[in-house]
């Protein structure tokens, strides 16, 4: 009999990604179509029809495949595969997204919170391997957590544990908003987006964040300055995580991740600043070993439990 294999699936705002996966996280094939999910009308009609259309045509592929993992963006009811509610989405509200696809595909779905689904990833395949307790961050256009405590994935009790983007980092009257609607969190400052917004407040030069990293390299002011300040304030937020779990081990992927030489030991000094002395120089910080693969071996992960 062939290997079982299963399809990893990783939603995004504008495309969605999936790959045929066997047990040992090998990547066997990939497929990604653009697609724009982040208009806030769309409904779950039409996400359910172009989520089916697209994994139907990679199912007709291989008969090998036995289920579907999906890491997808919003707050999921436990492990159940129904979505509570998602940030850019208003329309998802409970809405049965796993028990649909089955339903749809004939083939057993499962569904967590896409950064869950790289914190199961990076425990499972990556550089939080044989750690019984792993904090991961995602850090992209937003920032995101996910939490596996002692060996289980933790969702919280209505699916919105972890939402360490939203670590407020800074008390002051002119602390920057977030797309939360608060001032002062994490993601107003290290994320993606924000990182680009400050670099242009400063400069005036409008550039995604690939090329304020290359101007650090090239040793531009503006652009260390940003990142470093970054780097502290993402230090202070994992300290704030690591005082209430006291968890040793940190990983981080996402595109920021690309300047981890600029962020890192200004996230280092700030972590072991705000730190209570017993937890100080004890708490390990790792990129990614998995690259941008992440979130779909962990959506692989999940799709092996449903079927073993
Ligand atoms: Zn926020």
């Amino acid at each position: 009999m062939s290997q079982a294999l299963v399809l990893a699936v990783d939603v995004g705002g504008t495309n969605i990604r999936a790959a045929i996966i066997n047990a040992s996280g090998t990547i066997l094939d990939e497929k990604r179509i653009q697609a724009d999910l982040s208009q806030q009308d769309i409904s779950e009609h039409e996400i359910l029809s172009i989520l089916s259309q697209f994994l139907l045509d990679i199912l007709q592929t291989s008969e090998a495949i036995q289920a579907i993992g999906i890491g997808f963006p919003g707050f999921f009811m436990q492990d159940s595969g129904v979505i509570a509610a998602s940030p850019n989405l208003p329309k998802l509200i409970h809405f049965p997204l796993a028990e649909k696809l089955t339903h749809m595909l004939g083939i057993p779905v499962k569904a967590q919170n896409d950064a869950l689904c790289a914190a199961i990833g990076e425990h499972r395949f990556g550089a939080g391997q044989g750690k019984s307790s792993l904090l991961h961050i995602t850090l992209g256009t937003g920032i995101g957590g996910g939490l596996i405590l002692n060996h289980t994935p933790y969702t919280g009790e209505t699916g919105m544990a972890m939402e360490f983007g939203h670590i407020c980092v800074d008390y002051h009257p002119n602390a920057r908003r977030c797309g939360c609607g608060n001032d002062g969190c994490v993601e107003a400052y290290a994320s993606a987006t924000s990182i680009a917004d400050r670099y242009a407040e400063k400069t005036h030069i409008h550039c995604n964040t690939q090329e304020i990293f290359q101007s650090a390299m090239d040793g531009e002011i503006h652009a260390i300055e940003i990142l470093a300040e970054s780097g502290t304030y993402l230090g202070k937020a994992i300290a704030e995580a690591i005082k209430l779990l006291d968890i040793h081990t940190v990983t981080i992927s996402g595109g920021v991740v690309g300047a981890w030489q600029f962020l890192y030991p200004h996230m280092l000094t700030s972590l072991n600043q705000h730190l209570i002395p017993p937890l100080k120089e004890h708490i390990h910080i790792l990129p990614s070993s998995l690259g941008d693969h992440a979130g779909i071996l962990g959506a692989a992960s999940i799709a092996f439990e449903g079927i073993n």
